[in-house]
């Protein structure tokens, strides 16, 4: 029979301005430094958690994930950060959460279908359900004071690429319809814990809408709301698991 891992959780992000200031909350932490980047070990709000940032981009986020896995034996993986808004009904400061997740940079045809990852015969990753539904609640628990902010769930792109371009997004929503915001980490994180089996959950704040006024926006948002964001949501959801699993 194969026994339960101990909940351990990987909390990842991708800059600095989007986990800052979550240190101070974190308990007997323990810091340790592997192929550059700082992990930091400890409790967070009741529940043992390790912490790293990963740097930006799929490569820095795979690698960053599989370390996690395998030199930390987390149970689960939670990436939090900023993205940019890829529809209509989503507008800057609302929440996304991921159901899929698919590469949207990822194109070996003809020889496989556009997106679809080789060997693995899907271009969408399912990011688990357990997680993202008490995300969503936490989101909208964190979100509930304000009247202009929503929370969404569904599809999110990454790629190599900060989209500020509307031409480009527009081509993007053409051959993706139901895509929701594009980053650049969540899909290779989905990627390589569908290898591994490892349950996975990403939350993104829409901080730009991809288009021509992203990168203001964008510098805009991430100074000042992407950690605020970033901690409340996952301060709501560590008190979700808690109130779930009381100890
Ligand atoms: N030059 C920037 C680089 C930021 S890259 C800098 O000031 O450092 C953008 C980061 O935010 C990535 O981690 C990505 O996941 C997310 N992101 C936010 N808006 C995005 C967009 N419009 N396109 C792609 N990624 C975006």
């Amino acid at each position: 029979m194969q026994t339960k891992k101990t909940k351990k959780i990987g909390l990842i992000f991708a800059m600095q301005e989007e986990q800052e200031g979550l240190d101070e909350y974190i308990l007997n932490s323990r810091k340790s430094y592997y192929g550059q980047r700082e992990f930091i070990e400890g409790n967070l709000w009741g529940t043992p958690i390790v912490a790293v940032l990963s740097g930006i981009g799929k490569v820095a986020a795979a690698i960053t994930s599989t370390q996690l896995i395998e030199r930390f034996d987390v149970s689960e993986l939670i990436l939090t950060g900023v993205a940019g808004g890829a529809d209509v009904q989503i507008q800057r400061g609302d929440v996304v959460i991921a159901d899929q997740l698919l590469q949207h940079d990822m194109n070996a045809s003809p020889l496989f279908p556009k997106f679809e990852i080789p060997m693995r015969n899907k271009s969408r990753f399912h990011a688990e359900a357990n997680l993202y539904e008490v995300l969503e609640k936490a989101a909208h628990d964190f979100t509930s004071s304000s009247k202009t902010t929503r929370v969404h769930r569904g599809l999110i792109a990454s790629g190599d690429q900060f989209i500020n371009d509307a031409t480009i997004l527009a081509q993007l929503k053409l051959e993706i319809p139901d895509l929701l915001a594009v980053e650049m980490e969540g899909a290779a994180i989905a990627q390589v814990c569908h290898d591994f089996g490892i349950p996975f959950a990403v939350v993104r704040t829409i901080s730009d809408s991809a288009n021509d006024n992203a990168l203001h926006d964008f510098k805009e948002f991430i100074e000042k709301i992407a950690a605020p964001y970033s901690i409340g949501i996952l301060k709501s959801y560590f008190e979700l698991i808690k109130r779930n699993n009381p100890a």
